[in-house]
């Protein structure tokens, strides 16, 4: 078991991670960043090797944040990774408690009148949980993954070696991951490491106090960006024109909560895709139908490829602008009988593109002039991306829309195409190497000192920064992804190779939280001071001492 001592160091972190403000993609983050690496600065094992921690800046970064890591060096190359997020999503829910989201027992009492949950209400009156912003997404696993560090570091013969790193801006787009994969890829040549295992300790997701939860596996996300491009007339005569935004509705009907969309692998299945976005693309307002409409949604994968999502939906896309047209062509026979007009069927051929289809198409119609006004365009978009004044999906949206705007012709347009952040779905079974039998492992240790059950899922569910510890796909989906990603490699690039390359098992072992995101955001502090740490402590011994003691095992 973690000592006591170590328990009280991972205690006073913890509250000190929560006191300071974190919010995602702001200016807070390089604080709590200071704190971190003064941390480990303050630590003797750091004192005594400087060249073993310390901040990786992340490229091209407004606030300019790092990535701040440290590295217990033991014997041989064997490696295991902790990984975790120190920013935090902001406190808007908090409403005018607000000032308190920070301040855990303040916030405890204030909440006791104002909430009406029962399982709220039953926590608050729990001294076993925390409440507060961050507490569980995620300064408890950054707290309990740097005592455990701490912990290794006072170790003196210690196999193998363990790598902390802690990264902004998991909330938004993984900048700080995705800097983080380029930092493992150069402390692996600097110091010879060899990758074994990453740990990331994400919070999980109970109703049961006897049964904890571990996840061997991160689900993926894939962000189709619709855009519909119908015949524009006046209202005064409708059936002159093909509305976009009746095209996109029947996508969204088709799509939305469609359960035969859910990703299912053996006996889980992703929730179906949602729409988050959807819109005309009115550039002013006038009488006429809108020339186009624009939408996007997220799709969750277990093992579906963006590849085999975007042909997908140009199949959904086919089936929805027929249906307009047949109800359109149904509607005018109608009218035109009620008017006593001869009726002269409406007959369009839909035209569906993906994105990289469309802008060859737009190349071929708009010629040099396109390509200029893409070109620049592009440019000001990555100011703008860069000065956070534009987000990734609505970057894309503009990038379609002018490639929508060259192509010429007079026939209902869809183009589908993607946007980022994409986070590739991830499972132990499909990365290659030695199982290191978690579950297994997991439940023995949890045994010996406790007693609940450790049981495995196959995915965390809430999108993590596991998603880039590889890359399992096949290099013709990496192009497919990049060719229809409307502004990859100028603005939101993915280093896949980088990732490729790191070919590591993965697992998520985090404490019992609840409600993250919400006011009602809290941890179970057992998990975080002691349950937890003594787990991955063990856990990690036991990978890292190799075959001989592994062998022992089971
Ligand atoms: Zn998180």
């Amino acid at each position: 078991m973690i000592s006591e001592k170590q328990q009280k160091i991972i205690e006073s972190i913890f509250y000190r991670l929560v006191a300071i403000r974190s919010d995602t993609n702001t200016i807070y983050e390089p604080i709590i960043e200071d704190v971190i690496l003064n941390w480990f600065r303050e630590r003797e094992y750091f004192q005594e090797n400087p060249e073993y921690f310390g901040a990786e800046p992340l490229e091209d970064d407004v606030y300019r944040r790092d990535v701040v890591w440290a590295l217990v060096k033991g014997e041989g190359a064997e490696t295991i990774v902790l990984i975790h997020h120190h920013d935090a999503v902001g406190i808007e829910e908090y409403g005018n408690l607000e000032d308190m989201a920070f301040r855990p027992d303040e916030l405890k009492d204030a909440l006791k009148g104002r909430v009406k949950k029962k399982d709220v209400l039953r926590d608050i009156q729990d001294d076993d949980w925390i409440f507060g912003r961050g507490t569980a997404d995620m300064k408890s696993g950054a707290a309990l993954q740097m005592g455990i560090v701490d912990h290794f570091s006072k170790q003196q013969d210690f196999n193998g070696n363990l790598l902390i790193l802690s990264v902004p801006d998991e909330e938004t787009i993984s900048k700080g991951m995705l800097q983080g994969v380029k930092l493992l890829h150069k402390l692996h040549q600097k110091y010879g490491l060899n990758y074994k295992l990453a740990i990331n300790s994400e919070p999980y997701f109970n109703n049961v106090r006897d049964k904890a939860l571990f996840y061997e596996g991160s689900v993926g996300k894939v962000m189709p960006i619709i855009y519909a491009k119908g015949i524009s007339s006046h209202i005064s005569n409708p059936y002159n024109g093909i509305s976009p935004s009746m095209i996109m509705a029947n996508i969204q009907r088709r799509t939305e909560l469609n359960p035969s969309l859910c990703d299912v692998h053996e006996n889980d299945a992703t929730p179906p895709p949602m729409w988050v976005h959807l819109k005309d693309h009115k550039k002013v307002y006038d009488a006429s139908i809108p020339e186009a409409a624009v939408g996007f949604f997220n799709w969750l994968t277990f093992v579906k490829e963006p590849r085999e999502i975007l042909e997908a939906l140009k199949e959904f896309a086919k089936e929805a602008v027929t249906e307009t047209l047949v109800f359109v062509d149904g509607s005018y026979e109608a009218f035109c009988e009620m008017n006593h007009q001869d009726y002269d069927p409406i007959d369009y051929t839909p035209v569906i593109l993906d994105f990289e289809e469309a802008y060859q198409r737009a190349k071929e119609d708009g010629g040099e002039r396109f390509e200029k006004q893409y070109e620049k365009t592009l440019f000001l978009l990555k100011q703008d991306f860069k000065d956070n004044k534009v987000t990734l999906p609505e970057l894309a949206v503009k990038l379609i829309a002018l490639t929508g705007d060259y192509i010429n012709i007079d026939e209902p347009v869809v183009i589908i195409g993607l946007s980022g952040p994409y986070y590739p779905h991830i499972n132990n079974k499909n990365i290659i190497g030695e199982d290191l039998k978690l579950e297994e492992r997991l439940n023995k240790i949890t045994k010996k000192y406790y007693d609940f059950q450790f049981q495995k899922n196959e995915y965390f569910m809430g999108m993590s920064d596991l998603s880039y510890c590889g890359f399992t796909g096949k290099s013709e989906d990496i192009d497919v992804i990049k060719r229809n990603s409307p502004g990859w490699d100028e603005v939101y690039r993915i280093p896949f190779e980088a990732m490729q390359a790191l070919n590591m098992k993965v697992v998520n072992i985090g404490p019992w939280g609840k409600d993250l995101h919400q006011r009602s955001e809290r941890v179970y502090g057992p998990d975080v001071f002691q349950r937890i740490p003594t787990i991955i402590k063990e856990l990690i011994e036991e990978v890292l001492a190799g075959d001989e003691k592994s062998a022992r095992v089971g």
